[in-house]
Protein backbone atom coordinates (compact mmCIF):
# COMPACT_ATOMS: atom_id res chain seq x y z
CA UNK A 1 0.00 0.00 0.00
CA UNK A 2 1.33 3.37 -0.71
CA UNK A 3 1.95 5.79 2.14
CA UNK A 4 -1.03 8.41 0.42
CA UNK A 5 -3.46 5.64 1.53
CA UNK A 6 -2.52 4.88 4.51
CA UNK A 7 -0.90 8.41 5.43
CA UNK A 8 -2.26 11.19 3.76
CA UNK A 9 -2.00 14.69 3.98
CA UNK A 10 -4.47 15.55 6.70
CA UNK A 11 -2.67 12.03 8.43
CA UNK A 12 -0.15 15.29 8.22
CA UNK A 13 -1.67 17.57 9.33
CA UNK A 14 -3.38 15.92 12.41
CA UNK A 15 0.48 15.37 13.66
CA UNK A 16 0.59 18.22 13.58
CA UNK A 17 -1.77 19.02 15.79
CA UNK A 18 0.08 17.72 18.30
CA UNK A 19 3.17 20.53 17.87
CA UNK A 20 2.16 23.14 20.95
CA UNK A 21 3.74 27.22 21.06
CA UNK A 22 3.92 26.67 25.11
CA UNK A 23 3.33 30.56 24.78
CA UNK A 24 0.17 30.76 23.20
CA UNK A 25 -1.32 27.19 24.05
CA UNK A 26 -2.02 26.99 20.71
CA UNK A 27 -0.85 24.08 18.19
CA UNK A 28 0.63 25.49 14.52
CA UNK A 29 -2.19 23.85 12.50
CA UNK A 30 -4.26 26.99 14.24
CA UNK A 31 -1.66 29.03 14.21
CA UNK A 32 -1.68 29.01 10.72
CA UNK A 33 1.87 28.17 10.58
CA UNK A 34 1.30 25.10 8.38
CA UNK A 35 1.59 26.69 4.71
CA UNK A 36 2.05 23.20 2.70
CA UNK A 37 2.02 19.90 3.29
CA UNK A 38 2.67 17.19 0.61
CA UNK A 39 2.46 13.72 0.62
CA UNK A 40 4.20 11.65 -2.82
CA UNK A 41 5.26 7.84 -2.62
CA UNK A 42 6.95 7.73 0.73
CA UNK A 43 8.04 11.57 0.80
CA UNK A 44 6.56 14.28 2.46
CA UNK A 45 7.47 17.68 2.71
CA UNK A 46 5.85 20.71 5.30
CA UNK A 47 6.42 24.24 4.69
CA UNK A 48 6.01 25.97 8.05
CA UNK A 49 5.53 29.91 8.02
CA UNK A 50 8.04 31.67 11.04
CA UNK A 51 9.03 34.97 11.38
CA UNK A 52 12.50 36.09 11.03
CA UNK A 53 12.07 37.23 14.92
CA UNK A 54 11.52 33.96 15.84
CA UNK A 55 14.74 32.05 13.54
CA UNK A 56 16.43 31.08 16.80
CA UNK A 57 13.71 28.84 17.49
CA UNK A 58 14.07 27.07 13.71
CA UNK A 59 15.78 23.78 14.81
CA UNK A 60 13.90 22.81 17.58
CA UNK A 61 10.92 23.32 16.04
CA UNK A 62 12.31 21.39 13.25
CA UNK A 63 12.57 18.86 15.89
CA UNK A 64 9.53 18.68 17.59
CA UNK A 65 7.74 18.76 14.29
CA UNK A 66 9.82 15.69 12.89
CA UNK A 67 9.18 13.66 16.20
CA UNK A 68 5.38 14.36 16.08
CA UNK A 69 4.88 13.32 12.41
CA UNK A 70 7.86 10.22 12.49
CA UNK A 71 5.74 9.10 15.89
CA UNK A 72 2.18 9.12 13.80
CA UNK A 73 3.48 7.28 11.34
CA UNK A 74 4.51 4.81 13.73
CA UNK A 75 1.24 4.23 14.43
CA UNK A 76 -0.32 4.06 11.00
CA UNK A 77 2.24 1.47 10.29
CA UNK A 78 3.26 3.95 7.11
CA UNK A 79 6.72 3.98 6.06
CA UNK A 80 8.42 7.40 5.59
CA UNK A 81 11.19 8.00 3.20
CA UNK A 82 12.47 11.32 3.29
CA UNK A 83 10.44 13.99 5.40
CA UNK A 84 11.62 17.55 4.16
CA UNK A 85 10.79 20.20 6.70
CA UNK A 86 11.55 24.22 5.47
CA UNK A 87 10.60 27.37 6.85
CA UNK A 88 9.16 30.39 5.34
CA UNK A 89 8.99 33.98 6.67
CA UNK A 90 5.76 35.52 6.23
CA UNK A 91 4.74 36.89 2.81
CA UNK A 92 5.15 41.15 3.16
CA UNK A 93 3.77 44.08 0.57
CA UNK A 94 6.57 44.85 -1.52
CA UNK A 95 7.99 48.15 -0.03
CA UNK A 96 10.05 50.32 -2.33
CA UNK A 97 13.15 49.02 0.11
CA UNK A 98 11.92 45.79 -0.82
CA UNK A 99 12.25 46.48 -4.51
CA UNK A 100 16.35 47.42 -4.97
CA UNK A 101 17.14 43.91 -3.82
CA UNK A 102 17.42 42.69 -7.69
CA UNK A 103 16.51 39.05 -6.76
CA UNK A 104 15.61 36.94 -9.29
CA UNK A 105 12.96 34.59 -8.46
CA UNK A 106 10.85 32.11 -10.58
CA UNK A 107 7.67 34.29 -10.10
CA UNK A 108 9.46 36.76 -12.53
CA UNK A 109 9.58 33.97 -15.59
CA UNK A 110 5.94 33.44 -14.96
CA UNK A 111 5.06 36.46 -15.98
CA UNK A 112 6.03 36.84 -19.03
CA UNK A 113 7.03 32.86 -20.12
CA UNK A 114 8.73 32.69 -22.67
CA UNK A 115 7.68 28.65 -23.04
CA UNK A 116 4.01 28.55 -22.42
CA UNK A 117 3.93 25.07 -23.95
CA UNK A 118 6.20 23.42 -22.31
CA UNK A 119 4.96 21.89 -18.75
CA UNK A 120 7.84 21.65 -16.67
CA UNK A 121 11.59 22.60 -17.13
CA UNK A 122 14.27 20.58 -15.16
CA UNK A 123 17.74 22.25 -15.30
CA UNK A 124 20.97 19.34 -14.72
CA UNK A 125 23.74 21.57 -13.12
CA UNK A 126 26.89 20.22 -11.40
CA UNK A 127 29.92 21.57 -9.51
CA UNK A 128 32.61 21.02 -12.30
CA UNK A 129 33.30 19.35 -15.70
CA UNK A 130 33.56 15.59 -16.28
CA UNK A 131 31.26 14.34 -13.36
CA UNK A 132 28.66 13.21 -15.92
CA UNK A 133 26.05 16.38 -16.15
CA UNK A 134 25.26 15.52 -19.44
CA UNK A 135 25.29 11.60 -19.05
CA UNK A 136 22.75 12.19 -16.66
CA UNK A 137 20.58 14.50 -18.42
CA UNK A 138 20.49 12.70 -21.70
CA UNK A 139 19.25 9.86 -19.84
CA UNK A 140 17.43 11.51 -17.60
CA UNK A 141 15.42 12.61 -21.24
CA UNK A 142 15.44 9.42 -23.33
CA UNK A 143 14.04 7.67 -19.66
CA UNK A 144 11.30 10.51 -19.80
CA UNK A 145 10.56 9.55 -22.69
CA UNK A 146 10.86 6.23 -22.87
CA UNK A 147 7.93 6.35 -19.61
CA UNK A 148 5.76 8.19 -22.23
CA UNK A 149 6.47 11.56 -21.48
CA UNK A 150 7.09 14.76 -24.51
CA UNK A 151 10.70 15.38 -23.79
CA UNK A 152 12.97 18.06 -24.98
CA UNK A 153 16.53 18.46 -24.23
CA UNK A 154 18.15 21.97 -24.47
CA UNK A 155 22.21 21.42 -24.41
CA UNK A 156 23.29 24.43 -23.13
CA UNK A 157 26.31 23.68 -22.17
CA UNK A 158 28.32 26.31 -24.01
CA UNK A 159 31.69 25.85 -23.10
CA UNK A 160 31.56 21.84 -24.02
CA UNK A 161 28.69 20.68 -25.70
CA UNK A 162 28.23 16.90 -25.48
CA UNK A 163 24.85 16.12 -27.03
CA UNK A 164 26.18 16.17 -30.61
CA UNK A 165 28.16 12.94 -29.83
CA UNK A 166 25.94 11.59 -27.18
CA UNK A 167 22.90 11.56 -29.15
CA UNK A 168 24.81 10.67 -32.54
CA UNK A 169 23.83 14.04 -34.57
CA UNK A 170 27.28 14.90 -35.73
CA UNK A 171 25.89 14.30 -39.39
CA UNK A 172 22.79 16.21 -39.38
CA UNK A 173 22.24 19.44 -40.19
CA UNK A 174 19.92 22.60 -38.57
CA UNK A 175 16.48 23.13 -40.25
CA UNK A 176 14.84 26.43 -39.30
CA UNK A 177 11.31 27.67 -40.20
CA UNK A 178 11.28 31.41 -40.44
CA UNK A 179 12.83 32.88 -36.90
CA UNK A 180 12.49 29.24 -35.63
CA UNK A 181 15.01 26.51 -35.59
CA UNK A 182 13.79 22.92 -35.79
CA UNK A 183 14.55 20.53 -32.91
CA UNK A 184 16.42 17.54 -33.78
CA UNK A 185 14.16 14.67 -33.30
CA UNK A 186 16.24 11.40 -32.12
CA UNK A 187 15.71 8.60 -29.43
CA UNK A 188 12.39 9.45 -28.65
CA UNK A 189 12.95 13.14 -27.98
CA UNK A 190 13.32 16.50 -29.21
CA UNK A 191 16.83 18.04 -28.66
CA UNK A 192 18.53 21.34 -29.67
CA UNK A 193 22.56 22.42 -28.58
CA UNK A 194 24.61 24.76 -28.49
CA UNK A 195 27.45 22.52 -30.46
CA UNK A 196 24.87 22.48 -33.44
CA UNK A 197 24.94 27.02 -33.69
CA UNK A 198 28.65 27.74 -33.39
CA UNK A 199 31.84 27.04 -33.57
CA UNK A 200 32.71 25.11 -29.71
CA UNK A 201 36.17 26.25 -29.64
CA UNK A 202 35.17 29.74 -29.92
CA UNK A 203 32.31 29.63 -27.24
CA UNK A 204 34.72 28.86 -24.48
CA UNK A 205 36.02 32.24 -24.44
CA UNK A 206 32.30 33.49 -23.66
CA UNK A 207 31.39 35.57 -21.22
CA UNK A 208 28.05 37.15 -19.64
CA UNK A 209 26.26 39.19 -22.63
CA UNK A 210 27.24 36.96 -25.20
CA UNK A 211 26.49 33.50 -23.21
CA UNK A 212 23.44 35.24 -22.15
CA UNK A 213 21.94 35.56 -25.42
CA UNK A 214 23.15 32.37 -26.93
CA UNK A 215 21.16 30.99 -24.04
CA UNK A 216 18.01 32.80 -24.81
CA UNK A 217 18.27 32.29 -28.50
CA UNK A 218 18.49 28.37 -28.22
CA UNK A 219 15.61 28.32 -25.52
CA UNK A 220 12.98 30.29 -26.80
CA UNK A 221 13.92 30.64 -30.69
CA UNK A 222 13.82 26.24 -30.82
CA UNK A 223 10.11 25.25 -31.88
CA UNK A 224 9.79 22.89 -29.17
CA UNK A 225 6.05 22.12 -29.60
CA UNK A 226 4.07 20.75 -26.43
CA UNK A 227 6.48 19.18 -24.06
CA UNK A 228 5.96 17.72 -20.83
CA UNK A 229 9.40 18.19 -19.72
CA UNK A 230 12.26 19.86 -21.04
CA UNK A 231 15.69 18.80 -19.65
CA UNK A 232 18.31 22.06 -19.67
CA UNK A 233 22.01 20.65 -19.40
CA UNK A 234 23.75 23.76 -18.11
CA UNK A 235 27.36 24.42 -18.05
CA UNK A 236 29.62 23.18 -14.77
CA UNK A 237 30.22 25.40 -11.88
CA UNK A 238 28.04 29.11 -11.24
CA UNK A 239 27.78 30.98 -13.99
CA UNK A 240 25.89 33.35 -16.25
CA UNK A 241 23.72 30.81 -18.30
CA UNK A 242 22.18 30.15 -14.77
CA UNK A 243 21.58 33.02 -14.01
CA UNK A 244 20.08 33.98 -17.77
CA UNK A 245 17.83 30.69 -17.19
CA UNK A 246 16.98 31.58 -13.57
CA UNK A 247 15.83 34.91 -14.57
CA UNK A 248 13.97 34.23 -18.24
CA UNK A 249 12.00 30.58 -17.71
CA UNK A 250 9.92 29.09 -14.80
CA UNK A 251 12.24 26.43 -13.55
CA UNK A 252 10.54 23.63 -11.80
CA UNK A 253 13.66 22.03 -10.02
CA UNK A 254 17.46 21.43 -10.72
CA UNK A 255 19.16 18.37 -10.25
CA UNK A 256 22.41 18.41 -9.16
CA UNK A 257 25.20 15.82 -10.50
CA UNK A 258 28.21 15.12 -8.07
CA UNK A 259 30.69 12.17 -8.08
CA UNK A 260 31.32 10.90 -4.32
CA UNK A 261 35.04 12.13 -3.88
CA UNK A 262 35.41 14.91 -0.78
CA UNK A 263 36.87 17.53 -3.86
CA UNK A 264 33.61 16.95 -5.92
CA UNK A 265 31.23 17.34 -3.09
CA UNK A 266 32.50 20.59 -2.30
CA UNK A 267 32.07 21.71 -5.62
CA UNK A 268 28.33 20.53 -5.70
CA UNK A 269 27.66 22.16 -2.94
CA UNK A 270 28.64 25.43 -4.52
CA UNK A 271 26.18 24.62 -7.35
CA UNK A 272 23.31 23.97 -5.08
CA UNK A 273 24.29 27.28 -3.39
CA UNK A 274 24.42 28.78 -6.29
CA UNK A 275 20.39 27.29 -7.36
CA UNK A 276 19.32 28.03 -4.06
CA UNK A 277 20.48 31.93 -4.45
CA UNK A 278 19.14 32.23 -7.71
CA UNK A 279 15.57 31.24 -6.71
CA UNK A 280 15.63 27.67 -8.05
CA UNK A 281 14.16 24.45 -6.40
CA UNK A 282 16.92 21.88 -5.90
CA UNK A 283 15.65 18.73 -6.54
CA UNK A 284 18.20 16.69 -4.97
CA UNK A 285 21.79 15.31 -5.59
CA UNK A 286 22.77 12.33 -8.16
CA UNK A 287 25.69 10.07 -7.32
CA UNK A 288 27.22 9.56 -10.37
CA UNK A 289 30.64 6.58 -10.82
CA UNK A 290 29.33 5.70 -7.61
CA UNK A 291 31.56 2.61 -7.73
CA UNK A 292 32.54 0.39 -10.81
CA UNK A 293 30.60 -2.27 -12.35
CA UNK A 294 32.81 -4.84 -14.41
CA UNK A 295 31.69 -6.59 -17.34
CA UNK A 296 31.28 -9.80 -14.69
CA UNK A 297 29.45 -7.55 -12.52
CA UNK A 298 31.07 -7.91 -9.98
CA UNK A 299 31.34 -4.14 -7.85
CA UNK A 300 34.35 -2.47 -7.06
CA UNK A 301 34.22 0.90 -4.85
CA UNK A 302 36.77 3.41 -6.33
CA UNK A 303 35.70 7.05 -5.35
CA UNK A 304 34.37 6.36 -1.97
CA UNK A 305 30.57 5.03 -2.89
CA UNK A 306 28.11 7.09 -0.97
CA UNK A 307 29.87 10.18 -0.45
CA UNK A 308 27.81 12.54 -2.09
CA UNK A 309 24.00 10.94 -0.35
CA UNK A 310 25.81 12.12 2.84
CA UNK A 311 25.72 15.77 1.21
CA UNK A 312 22.86 15.59 0.19
CA UNK A 313 21.67 14.34 3.41
CA UNK A 314 23.91 17.48 5.37
CA UNK A 315 22.42 19.84 3.20
CA UNK A 316 18.77 18.58 3.64
CA UNK A 317 18.47 17.67 0.27
CA UNK A 318 16.92 14.55 -1.45
CA UNK A 319 19.22 11.88 -2.53
CA UNK A 320 18.00 10.87 -6.43
CA UNK A 321 20.20 7.58 -6.71
CA UNK A 322 23.70 6.50 -7.50
CA UNK A 323 24.80 5.43 -11.48
CA UNK A 324 27.80 3.23 -11.14
CA UNK A 325 30.20 3.61 -13.65
CA UNK A 326 29.59 1.24 -16.44
CA UNK A 327 31.98 0.69 -19.26
CA UNK A 328 28.67 0.17 -21.53
CA UNK A 329 27.48 3.66 -20.23
CA UNK A 330 30.27 5.49 -21.70
CA UNK A 331 30.49 3.38 -25.08
CA UNK A 332 26.80 4.22 -25.66
CA UNK A 333 27.69 7.76 -25.01
CA UNK A 334 30.80 8.18 -26.87
CA UNK A 335 28.77 5.84 -29.89
CA UNK A 336 25.65 8.26 -29.81
CA UNK A 337 23.29 5.43 -28.73
CA UNK A 338 22.01 6.35 -25.63
CA UNK A 339 18.30 3.98 -26.16
CA UNK A 340 21.31 0.89 -25.65
CA UNK A 341 21.76 1.47 -21.99
CA UNK A 342 18.19 -0.13 -21.39
CA UNK A 343 19.36 -3.15 -22.95
CA UNK A 344 21.43 -3.88 -20.16
CA UNK A 345 18.44 -4.71 -17.36
CA UNK A 346 20.75 -3.35 -14.37
CA UNK A 347 21.60 -0.24 -15.73
CA UNK A 348 18.19 0.25 -17.72
CA UNK A 349 16.93 -0.18 -13.94
CA UNK A 350 19.08 2.27 -12.13
CA UNK A 351 18.17 5.12 -14.60
CA UNK A 352 14.10 4.16 -14.63
CA UNK A 353 14.61 4.24 -10.80
CA UNK A 354 16.36 7.46 -11.17
CA UNK A 355 14.03 9.56 -13.78
CA UNK A 356 11.12 8.74 -11.23
CA UNK A 357 12.60 10.11 -8.39
CA UNK A 358 12.78 12.94 -9.99
CA UNK A 359 9.76 12.97 -11.25
CA UNK A 360 8.14 12.45 -7.98
CA UNK A 361 10.22 15.38 -6.53
CA UNK A 362 8.94 17.87 -9.26
CA UNK A 363 5.28 16.96 -8.08
CA UNK A 364 6.44 17.33 -4.78
CA UNK A 365 7.86 20.80 -5.29
CA UNK A 366 4.73 21.84 -7.71
CA UNK A 367 1.81 20.34 -4.82
CA UNK A 368 3.67 22.14 -2.17
CA UNK A 369 3.35 25.25 -4.40
CA UNK A 370 7.28 25.71 -4.40
CA UNK A 371 7.46 27.63 -7.52
CA UNK A 372 5.42 30.63 -5.34
CA UNK A 373 7.62 30.74 -2.85
CA UNK A 374 8.18 34.07 -1.30
CA UNK A 375 11.73 35.57 -1.95
CA UNK A 376 12.50 36.01 1.47
CA UNK A 377 13.47 32.92 3.26
CA UNK A 378 15.16 32.08 6.56
CA UNK A 379 18.69 31.07 5.73
CA UNK A 380 20.19 28.78 7.95
P1 LIG B 1 30.07 16.40 -17.75
O1 LIG B 1 28.84 16.75 -18.53
O2 LIG B 1 29.87 16.50 -16.26
O3 LIG B 1 31.29 17.13 -18.20
P2 LIG B 1 29.94 13.89 -19.18
O4 LIG B 1 28.53 13.49 -19.03
O5 LIG B 1 30.36 14.49 -20.49
O6 LIG B 1 30.38 14.84 -18.00
O7 LIG B 1 30.83 12.62 -18.85
C1 LIG B 1 32.24 12.63 -18.94
C2 LIG B 1 32.71 11.29 -19.50
O8 LIG B 1 32.45 10.27 -18.54
C3 LIG B 1 31.99 10.86 -20.78
O9 LIG B 1 32.91 10.19 -21.60
C4 LIG B 1 30.94 9.90 -20.30
O10 LIG B 1 30.59 8.94 -21.28
C5 LIG B 1 31.62 9.26 -19.12
N1 LIG B 1 30.69 8.84 -18.06
C6 LIG B 1 29.82 9.62 -17.36
N2 LIG B 1 29.15 8.90 -16.45
C7 LIG B 1 29.58 7.63 -16.59
C8 LIG B 1 29.27 6.39 -15.93
N3 LIG B 1 28.37 6.34 -14.94
N4 LIG B 1 29.89 5.27 -16.36
C9 LIG B 1 30.83 5.33 -17.35
N5 LIG B 1 31.16 6.44 -17.99
C10 LIG B 1 30.56 7.59 -17.62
Amino acid sequence: MSIEASFDKSAVEKSLRAVVDPSTNKDVVTLGMVKHIAVFEGAIRIVLELSPHASSLQEQLRSTVERAVREAAVVAHAKIETLEIDFVAPKVAPTAAASTEATPSSTQGEASNPLPLVKKIIAVGAGKGGVGKSTIAVNLAVGLARMGHAVGLLDADIYGPSAPTMLGMDDVGTKAKGQMLMPFELHGIKAMTIGKLVDPDKALVWRGPMAHGAFKQLATQTDWGELDYLIIDLPPGTGDVALTMAQMLPVAGAVVVCTPQRVAQDDARRAVRMFQNLGVEVLGVVENMSFFTAPDGKEYDLFGRGGAEIMAQTMGLPFLGSIPIHIALRENSDSGKPLENWKNATMGASLDALCQRIEAQVKLAEMAGRTDRPTLTISP
